[in-house]
């Protein structure tokens, strides 16, 4: 048979996802793979999980689709109303999207047409981080740190400069506390906006913790109040992007909560829908909305798709596993032993220079030497082959190469459904033990 599909498995080289069980996958051969990262973050309560099956059932049931155009329903009210009931303070409104890059982008024109309303309209330029990913659409792309992305595609329609992240494994100088480097990190963006004029300069967007591209890279405790602190000083929107590490990935619902910070906005999708509907949000401020409300009173934006019945409906089961079955506590209590059994098997390899995360969102930093910390050379491609071992060991996790700088190393970024149990995560760590001394090798 000729493949028709035009994407990642153009190749015709991957095996058939034919079925799943709690943490595993299942190819149409019978081979199971435990599922380490869930996809990219997304399958957080495992696969074929009852509540949201039985859920998707009823609501399909009743309706699967009525345009918000004309209707609302039932399920896309709950979850807004769940979603801000457990935000950060002054989050009062839920814009629902089908995934993560459109998050980012409705955020980006949310922003500009907020300083439009309030007379502002030279607000327009965005400062986000050289590590960074905040998806794939125009805007987004443009916001992420990653220059190959971007590249081909220049120049980007909006306006953006990008600042360091805060990556203290790398950053942090010798005998500076994590206090002084969080405050030298931040104040990057001090700098920046004076660069640019503060008066032209209309958001910050940054992960709380750094997925795709660092491996859970977490911020130093300080460092976002400081940011918080800047921004205010200027009239900027901090924009939180935990399409990644939202939606209890770090133990909290929202990763923020940890660092004690109510941003402007903050875009949701991955663990939102837990791969059971492509579904994505973006929360704003009472501010925000009420300006929009008492000016042109309507968002230009939209999508076909918004809203969807049978993708809220999912939200919701999904929600509810969260936060009624004590799944929080468990993601820390578990994240904690991942990172224990991660510290005993790689805590003293010569190739391992970092290991960190937060809850179920972790992280393996590889590098040549550890004493220097300098990364392997990227021809060597030790993200890909790890894998490729681990796949090929029956593990599915996600490893990354170096940036484009060649300052960073290879990492492998784990996220697992937060109901791996004890014997998965030994499973986990000694796969990847086993992938890691092959790609190595
Ligand atoms: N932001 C972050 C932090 C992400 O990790 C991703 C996806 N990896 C996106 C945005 C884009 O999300 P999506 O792929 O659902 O468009």
């Amino acid at each position: 048979m000729p493949n028709h599909i035009f994407g990642r498995s153009t190749k015709g080289t991957l095996p058939t996802a034919v079925s799943g069980e709690g943490c595993y996958l299942i190819d149409s051969t019978g081979k199971r793979y435990l599922d380490g990262s869930g996809g990219a973050a997304v399958s957080c309560l495992g696969h074929s999980n009852a509540a949201v099956r039985a859920a998707l059932h009823q609501q399909l049931d009743q309706v699967a689709f009525a345009h918000t155009g004309f209707f609302t329903s039932a399920p896309a009210e709950q979850l807004a109303d769940t979603l801000v009931a457990h935000a950060p303070d002054g989050i009062e409104r839920v814009y629902l999207v089908s995934g993560g890059s459109e998050a980012v982008e409705a955020s980006l024109k949310l922003a500009r047409q907020y300083f439009l309303e309030i007379g502002q309209p030279q607000r327009h330029r965005v400062i986000a981080r050289r590590q960074s990913y905040h998806g794939n659409t125009l805007g987004a792309l443009a916001t992420g740190g990653n220059e190959w992305r971007r590249a081909q595609f220049a120049p980007m329609l909006v306006e953006t400069t990008h600042i360091s992240p805060c990556y203290e494994y790398r950053d942090r100088a010798d005998g500076e506390s994590l206090e002084a480097y969080g405050q030298r990190v931040a104040d990057e963006l001090e700098t920046e906006i004076q660069r640019l004029g503060p008066d032209t300069v209309m958001a910050f967007v940054a992960e709380p913790v750094v997925g795709a591209t660092a491996g859970a890279v977490p911020a130093v405790p300080g460092y976002l109040k400081r940011i918080r602190q800047i921004c205010d000083r200027h009239g900027v929107l901090l924009i939180l992007d935990e399409v990644m590490c939202g939606m209890g990935r770090t133990g909290h619902l929202f990763a923020c909560s940890e660092d004690g910070v109510s941003p402007d906005m903050i875009t949701i999708a991955k663990g939102l829908g837990a791969g059971y509907q492509p579904i994505g949000a973006l929360l704003c401020s009472g501010k925000i909305y009420d300006a929009i409300a008492a000016g042109s009173g309507f968002f230009q934006h939209g999508h076909t798709y918004m809203g969807h019945a049978m993708a809220a409906a999912a939200a919701n089961a999904v929600l509810g596993e969260i936060l009624n079955t004590g799944l929080l506590a468990r993601v820390r209590e578990q994240g904690e032993k991942l990172d224990a059994a991660l510290r005993r098997t790689f805590g003293q390899h010569p190739h391992v220079g970092d290991i960190r995360g937060r809850g179920l969102f972790r992280g393996v930093e590889l590098v040549q030497d550890r004493d220097t910390k300098a990364p392997f050379d990227p021809s060597r491609k030790i993200h890909a082959k790890i894998k490729a071992e681990a796949f090929a060991a029956g593990l599915i996790c996600y490893p990354m190469g170096g940036t484009i700088d060649g300052q960073r190393g290879d990492h492998v970024l784990l996220a697992p459904p937060f109901i791996i149990t004890d014997d998965q995560i030994d499973e986990l760590v000694s796969k990847l033990s086993g992938a890691i001394e092959k790609a190595l090798a």
